[in-house]
């Protein structure tokens, strides 16, 4: 009964989405309620999919972003940066209603690709640096894992996760029976690996594992992540800036001190690199049980006014400064729901 419930509420809003984005209908819903700033939020813009290195559904092709781009803008969206926007807001400015893009992480193509099609559109948009592989060019556990399953495949990554047994032999546990589920082995093993397991150890395992099976860290990191100089250019261009930990560490995982450590850190490195400190956030991961009260706390002291989460909806004044909404957007994100989608 709840699931029918929720596909009827799903196919509801879904239908509406299109009967405001597809008749005149949209103008009236835009003319009501407070002014407001939608967030976008993705990670690459890349029409390989970076040759299979990250998962699908972390990029968009150019053709997506352009046309996202468009609509937004014959809708008469003004394109702004989040403490820009959240600014205007809260100053209760009056004006068009604001959308922002951001893209996660930091990766190459946010300068090679995302960078030129902004300056095609004379438009600004927020990016959220990860920064140890800004300084040491390491990549996360996550860029680990799924390299792991794409070069051995995942009984292989199982069995040899679990013979490095250690001190942790309930990790051990956990991940092998979250291998044992079936299908999407890749999504449930993960699950654990971010959430069930200690960090520290997921982290030098996978490190050792990747090694191991002939991974080579500092290319893969070139690869994928941009260089301080190309966020030097971005940030040049009038493209706002912000911290995002310095290992993608899952906050609620992690003790006050780590917290601190992670968003403090990242935010000192972007300061030191760019010479202004940054006055955004993004908790890695984003859902309200990745981060906690520590995480807050770690991102006033750090600096940052604004925060930015990963469930979707709209900001107005009223929203909570360090919990800004976002919405995905992915290659099959239809631009209708962009553009259509009411939230209360
Ligand atoms: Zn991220």
């Amino acid at each position: 009964m709840a699931n029918f419930k929720h596909k009827l509420k799903l196919f509801l809003l879904d239908a509406y989405a299109r009967l405001l984005f597809y008749t005149p209908l949209w103008r009236v819903a835009d003319a009501l309620g407070p002014r407001r700033m939608l967030i976008l939020f993705g990670h690459c813009v890349d029409d390989t999919n970076y040759g299979g290195l990250l998962v699908p559904d972390m990029c968009m092709s150019r053709a997506k972003l352009r046309s996202i781009i468009s609509v937004l803008q014959q809708r008469g969206y003004v394109f702004v940066t989040i403490a820009d926007g959240m600014d205007q807001l809260v100053q209760g400015k009056p004006g068009k209603h604001m959308v922002n893009i951001s893209m996660d992480d930091g990766y190459r193509d946010n300068a090679e690709t995302l960078l030129p099609i902004l300056k095609e559109f004379g438009i600004p948009a927020t990016v959220f640096l990860e920064t140890r592989v800004l300084e040491e060019r390491r990549v996360n556990w996550t860029h680990h894992l799924h390299w792991l399953f794409d070069a051995i495949g995942q009984d292989e990554v199982v069995k040899r996760f679990i013979a490095l047994e250690g001190e942790e032999a309930e990790d051990s546990q956990a991940v092998r029976k979250a291998s044992e589920l079936g299908a999407r082995v890749y999504y449930h093993v993960k699950r654990v690996l971010k959430y069930d397991v200690n960090p520290k150890s997921r982290d030098e395992k996978l490190a050792r594992l990747f090694a191991e099976a002939g991974g080579m860290e500092r290319d893969l990191a070139d690869k994928l992540y941009m260089t301080w100089e190309q966020v030097q250019e971005l940030s040049n261009a009038g493209v706002e800036i912000g911290a995002h930990t310095r290992t993608h560490a899952i906050l609620s995982t992690v003790s006050a001190e780590e917290n601190l450590y992670e968003i403090d850190g990242s935010a000192r490195a972007i300061e030191e690199r760019l010479g202004h400190a940054p006055e955004v956030f993004a908790y890695p991961f984003g859902r309200s049980w990745d981060y906690g009260e520590d995480a807050k706390v770690a991102v006033s002291a750090a600096g940052c006014r604004y925060a930015v989460i990963t469930h979707s909806g709209w900001n107005t004044a009223e929203t909570n400064p360090l919990e800004l909404r976002r919405v995905p957007v992915e290659e099959s994100t239809g631009n209708y729901w962009l553009v259509g989608r009411r939230y209360t």
